[in-house]
């Protein structure tokens, strides 16, 4: 990487602000960081003025987290958040570093010294407002500003993190904030593709997409941006772009109101998928009122999602209820779910933890029934049992055992056209 992109869609005007989020592989090593460093001053060259967010280097964040559990298997997360925080720390220091020896003037900061000012939600903060005026007053007099993604401060001054994946949050608020012209998430891959190019190799680049389809992207597994991220980008209708660290040609992928979009809209835009699911299921509950919530009531009490529930028709006086929960929170949820059996009378509780969730997106699919049954035909060829399903408007979404997690992928993108024309 030269370091020296063409212009790549950014805003034409000199004086643009811009933020420029790095992701953890981007800036993995001090040579990365050269490079990160190196594109920045050649966008503070041209005249645009410039935030940079920066994650950790890949890597770091788990194992500042794995060192927590070394010393206790429920660690405190406000302690987490003091740990989790430090690896995007040592980052800005070096990218500024790398910048002022390039002859860029630059400050780090971290999410406390902007004060990026978050909820106590600790390991999954909830951004509430921030100061943009210090920010603003480097960026008037030509500094770029570096500032630490994934972290925030609550009103005690307690150090917060925003979940895995936080720092493109972290990039879209300050773009709102800062009212940025563009925000611009330089990743691993060059855009955002039909579905993840290393489970499918004939992925496609999207040139752009939907908001709508990139949040039930996001939130149906693909990782590519943080889902909060996606929300802000379309609550604050800041310009969001994913684009290559790796690359200096490209537009990239652009996300866009749906009118933006051309008429020619694919009937599915993309494939997700979601590896981290558990299926809880509780056989023989007396069919009466108030059984689904004293179930889920209390699953939601201990604040784990569920997230896909099937209740069974009753029969006898008794029926089934299955709910679909995040894998690390398996344990957790079994274990009430004993409780609660035995307040309720229920028969059995039986659970799975090697399922996976696929799903189809695309908000073409609102004009075009069949699509259901288009994935079910397929998954049906390759002999893939469905276990649960769930629909929305723009996506359809099934339970299938892990193990055809990459079958079932490769199956539906191409049985509903996505792969690379031969
Ligand atoms: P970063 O460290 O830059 O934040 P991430 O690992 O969080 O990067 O996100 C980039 C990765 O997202 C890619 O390497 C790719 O494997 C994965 N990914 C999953 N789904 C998609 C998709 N639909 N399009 C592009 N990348 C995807
Ligand atoms: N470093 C954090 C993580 O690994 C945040 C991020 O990379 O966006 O989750
Ligand atoms: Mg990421």
């Amino acid at each position: 990487c030269s370091g020296a992109p063409g212009r790549r869609g950014t805003p034409d005007s000199t004086m643009s602000l811009i933020v420029q989020k790095y992701g953890g592989t981007s800036v993995g090593s001090t040579d990365r960081i050269k490079n990160v460093a190196k594109r920045v001053a050649h966008y503070r060259r041209e005249g645009h003025r410039i935030v940079v967010v920066v994650s950790a280097m890949s890597g770091e964040t788990n194992r500042l987290l794995g060192l927590a559990k070394e010393l206790s298997a429920s660690p405190d997360p406000r302690e987490l958040d003091v740990i989790a925080a430090t690896g995007e720390q040592v980052t800005i220091g070096l990218l500024a570093i790398a910048l002022k020896e390039m002859g860029i003037p630059a400050k780090s900061y971290t999410g406390g010294q902007v004060r990026v000012l978050t909820d106590s939600a600790y390991t999954k903060a909830r951004i509430l407002e921030i100061d943009e005026a210090a920010m603003r007053k480097d960026l008037d007099a030509g500094t770029v500003v570096v500032v630490a993604g994934f972290q925030g401060v609550d009103r005690d001054g307690s150090i917060t993190t925003l979940g895995r994946g936080g720092s493109d949050t972290s990039a879209v608020a300050l773009a709102a904030a800062l009212k940025a012209d563009e925000c611009q998430i330089y990743t691993d891959v060059d855009g955002v593709y039909t579905t993840d190019p290393r489970i499918v190799p004939e992925a496609r680049r999207l040139n752009s997409i939907s908001f709508e389809e990139m949040l039930e992207m996001a939130s149906l597994g693909s990782k590519v941006l943080q889902i909060r991220s996606v929300e802000f980008a379309g609550k604050y209708k800041v310009k969001l772009r994913v684009l290559s660290s790796f690359q200096d040609e490209g537009e990239g992928t652009l996300i866009t109101v749906e009118e933006e979009k051309n008429m020619e809209q694919p009937i599915i835009s993309g494939i997700a998928f979601n590896r981290d699911e558990a299926k809880l299921t509780m056989l023989g509950v007396p069919d009466k009122p108030g059984i689904a919530y004293q179930i889920l009531g209390a699953i939601a009490d201990a604040n784990i999602d569920v997230d896909m529930i099937i209740q069974n028709v009753g029969h006898d006086g008794m029926t089934d209820l299955s709910f679909t929960v995040n894998r690390g929170e398996f344990a957790k949820a079994t274990a009430i779910l004993e409780d609660v059996k035995v307040k309720l009378g229920a028969r059995e509780i039986t659970g799975d933890n090697k399922i996976c969730k696929v799903s189809a997106v695309g908000v073409g699919m609102r004009s075009h029934p069949g699509v259901a049954s288009q994935m079910f035909r397929t998954l049906a060829e390759e002999g893939i049992n469905i276990r649960m399903i769930s629909t929305s408007e723009i996506k359809i979404s099934v339970v299938i055992d892990d193990k055809y997690l990459e079958l079932a992928v490769r199956a539906l993108h191409k049985a509903f056209g996505l792969d690379t024309p031969a």
